[in-house]
């Protein structure tokens, strides 16, 4: 017998209750998140229009890019079409090559393991934390101890001979990975950390921004994200010589000149186009208030849900600040068909909650990957329901 204490049964009606309370009269069907255009938006795009440059130059781009360092406390910041081409040109530039491994958490969106098969390497995936939701470093350290080897400066999985080359953890629903532990361990292993901080813009640990941590840090502007372009991403940096590569290759790896068109290697067309850009910069300018939106949304759904049996509302971390960019519950119950029955009430109740992704290592193209004990993955995934987390609703 296990000794155990069983968990308290999952409350649904309570549940419903407490979402409904916090939403308001918010019409239903309320979305899980929707953006929130009520600044400069039209002002900038018009301005861009009428500037002709709308393409892969002008003035937007750069003044987005200067905004974006200037949020994450980096020196620089280089933008591109989508987070994913910002994943994959981070990888890239730190050194992931075909044939590498890279470790990647499996409880993520799949552009973070995409972005390494881009690279022609195989992403690798280590479990996760109860609590952050991010890569854990302990069983990372104890994991690279038990399967890598240090051979002529590389890092190689001894059981299947390819070196690995980097590192990727996720601040998963914008809540701060544990990145003093997983710093530690990783420059251990002469591993570069590339942050997936896609949904992370605003947030910090210890006081340094998300993405601003590792060698480099990802973020994206698709239009579920906290803010958003249209569609669009960026890649922030300190290191000058990797800011400079990946400007250049996100740019085609055309060499400067005023009209000779010549290119030094195969790059990618990656720009973030300026129309995007303009419509960022607008975004930009309301980080603070929709942080300070979201904050409060979060601080009425952890109020909401207190006393609530079988349930918890998913916190900051001490020492992090969260742009709670999805709110989540956790269910105590380890068991789908809790979650099922929360997901479909709610649903039924016009609220648009939604599960965590199906962890990556069961995806087709993921099955046979490298992989550690997954156990924390496979619980968190049974147990999380994201909630309605449109700053509107915190606005309204
Ligand atoms: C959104 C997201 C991405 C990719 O960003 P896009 O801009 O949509 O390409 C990557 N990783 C995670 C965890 C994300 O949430």
């Amino acid at each position: 017998m296990s000794d155990a204490i069983a968990p308290a049964r999952t409350d649904v009606d309570s549940i419903v209750a407490a979402i409904a309370r916090v939403i308001g009269r918010a019409p239903r069907p309320v979305e899980l998140h929707e953006p929130r255009l009520q600044g400069r938006e039209r002002d900038y795009a018009t301005t861009c229009i009428d500037s002709g440059w709308v393409s892969s130059a002008g003035w937007f781009v750069e003044a987005f890019e200067a905004r974006l360092a200037e949020v994450c406390g980096t020196r620089y910041a280089v933008a591109t079409v989508s987070g994913t081409a910002g994943l994959h040109a981070g990888l890239h530039v730190v050194g992931v090559q075909p044939g590498d491994e890279v470790i990647v958490p499996s409880l993520t969106f799949v552009a973070t393991a995409n972005a390494a098969a881009y690279c022609g390497a195989v992403p690798h995936f280590v479990d996760c934390q109860e609590h952050t939701f991010g890569l854990d470093p302990g069983k990372l350290a104890k994991h690279l101890g038990a399967i890598a080897a240090r051979h002529n400066g590389e890092t190689i999985n001894r059981l299947s001979g390819r070196p690995i080359r980097a590192v990727v953890p996720v601040h998963v629903l914008g809540h701060a990975a544990d990145m003093d532990a997983l710093s530690g361990t990783c420059a251990e292993f002469g591993l570069p950390i590339v942050e997936d901080a896609t949904e992370a813009l605003g947030s910090t640990h210890h006081g340094q921004a998300c993405g601003a941590i590792g060698a480099a840090g990802i973020l994206s502007f698709n239009g579920n994200k906290i803010v958003t372009s249209g569609g669009g991403g960026a890649i922030v940096t300190d290191d000058e010589a990797l800011a400079a590569r990946t400007r250049h290759l996100t740019t085609t790896a055309r060499l400067p000149h005023a009209w000779a068109l010549a290119h030094d290697e195969i790059g990618w067309n990656y720009r973030l186009p300026a129309i995007n850009a303009a419509l960022g910069l607008a975004q930009l300018e309301q980080l603070g208030e929709l942080i300070a939106a979201k904050r409060h949304l979060a601080q009425r759904y952890a109020d909401a849900f207190v006393g609530i049996g079988g349930v918890r509302f998913v916190s900051e971390r001490p020492g992090t600040v969260s742009n709670y960019w999805l709110n989540a519950i956790m269910i105590d119950e380890d068991s789908e068909a809790a979650r099922e029955a929360v997901l479909s009430r709610t649903n039924d109740a016009g609220f648009r909650t939604r599960p965590a992704w199906t962890p990556l290592h069961r995806l087709a193209m993921f099955r046979d990957c490298p992989r550690a004990d997954l156990s924390t993955t496979e619980s968190v995934q049974r147990r999380l329901v994201c909630l309605p987390s449109s700053a509107s609703l915190a606005l309204q």
